[in-house]
């Protein structure tokens, strides 16, 4: 290995991080993902977080070119579940000890939307005498919005960058779709006191390793908690779809820049929340552990009903069985093949949160 990576860590340049991602020998890989391996341990100690995901709506007022649930998609089944279905799948989450709950959707910015989310953010921290914390992922939303969801009880908002090259984002959605506003975004949700979450799809048509040194960079500049990020996965039904040349060739590498990805993220913020995101699993059966083995620490267990599921497939081979926790670690064993055990009861917030709030 050119680069002495365990002493690296916090502190990698753009060439460093080129060239971790451009690595293809065994030996050095497993050197990467053991150093990021083992920096979780010392920066987050044994503990995997759940957070257990609703997709509650697929319905969705924006475009983007690479997800299946984009508004001009007329062949899948639109659906909203009822307050009454996501509670019942919240208060399952609440009892199965989770601590954590996530609420994803399409986005809306009209009032009924809107204040369906306020009812259920009351209605989920009710259920759960405040106990579970809520995560949104609901897209862009102007501040009024944001700081309300904020004042009910949501503490943490994930928005992705998707890329942080400006011209590639632009390239991967319409006109009206701008990178300034989410940017934005971003900063008006930690100016709220939110832990700001993001991410980028890894493995674009026209992504360049270096944009991908750079979303990891940019992941730095903003000093995020935590981050989701993985492989662009394609959907037929998608214009982008239409630029992938060989299907085959692109899961192979999406999934191992993927990997390296999440290693070269733990060495240089070492103590961040990372997810092994569920596009893992749509391109490897034991994509999930594997990102778990090259440094990520949170695990989002789908619990949408799985009346629904069919029809929030971002991408294809998204996950249908109903997926529990103790379905995700059926397929391997915790605490033998990660030495690590799942943090029930607690938010799991990262350390680097609470140093940056002692600050
Ligand atoms: N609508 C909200 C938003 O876009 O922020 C939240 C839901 S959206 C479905 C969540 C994420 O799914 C997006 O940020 C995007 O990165 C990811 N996604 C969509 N299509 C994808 C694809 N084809 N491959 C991988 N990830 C995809
Ligand atoms: Fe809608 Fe989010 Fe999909 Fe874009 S990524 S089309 S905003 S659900």
């Amino acid at each position: 290995m050119q680069i002495d990576i365990k002493n690296s860590a916090g502190n990698l340049t753009s060439n460093q991080l080129k060239y971790l991602l451009n690595l293809k020998q065994t030996a050095e890989l497993k050197e990467l993902f053991k150093t990021a391996y083992q920096l979780r341990i010392n920066n987050l100690d044994r503990e995997i977080y759940l957070r257990g995901i609703i997709e509650f709506s697929n319905i969705c007022s924006k475009d983007c070119y690479y997800c299946g649930i984009r508004k001009s998609n007329q062949k899948i089944n639109r659906f909203k579940m009822s307050k009454t279905e996501i509670l019942e799948s919240a208060g399952w989450i609440y009892k199965n000890n989770y601590a954590s709950i996530v609420l994803q959707s399409g986005e809306r910015n009209d009032p009924e939307f809107i204040n369906f989310v306020n009812d259920l953010i009351k209605e989920i921290k009710n259920l759960s005498n405040n106990k579970l914390g809520i995560t949104l992922s609901l897209g862009e939303q102007d501040k009024k919005t944001y700081q309300k969801w904020f004042e009910l009880g949501a503490h943490r908002y994930l928005l992705r960058i998707e890329s942080s090259n400006q011209k590639l984002y632009e390239n991967i959605h319409p006109v009206s779709h701008s990178f300034k506003k989410r940017l934005n975004c971003l900063n008006i949700l930690r100016e709220i006191g939110y832990q700001v979450g993001t991410g980028v799809m890894i493995g674009l048509p026209g992504q360049t390793i270096e944009d991908l040194a750079n979303d990891l960079l940019f992941f730095k500049e903003i000093d995020v908690d935590m981050v989701g990020m993985g492989p662009y996965v394609i959907h037929k039904q998608t214009p982008l779809a239409k630029k992938i040349v060989d299907e085959k060739i692109l899961k192979v590498r999406n999934f191992d820049l993927a990997l390296k990805m999440i290693a070269a993220l733990r060495i240089l913020i070492p103590d961040i929340n990372i997810a092994a995101t569920t596009a893992l699993d749509a391109l490897s059966p034991d994509g999930k552990k594997r990102g778990l083995k090259a440094g990520a620490n949170i695990i989002m267990p789908v619990i949408t009903h799985p009346n629904y599921r069919k029809d929030y497939q971002l991408y294809e081979n998204k996950e249908l069985i109903g997926v529990s926790a103790a379905d995700e670690f059926k397929k391997f064993d915790l605490s033998k093949e990660l030495n690590a055990k799942i943090g029930y009861n607690k938010w799991g917030d990262s350390p680097h949160y609470f140093k940056r709030n002692s600050n």
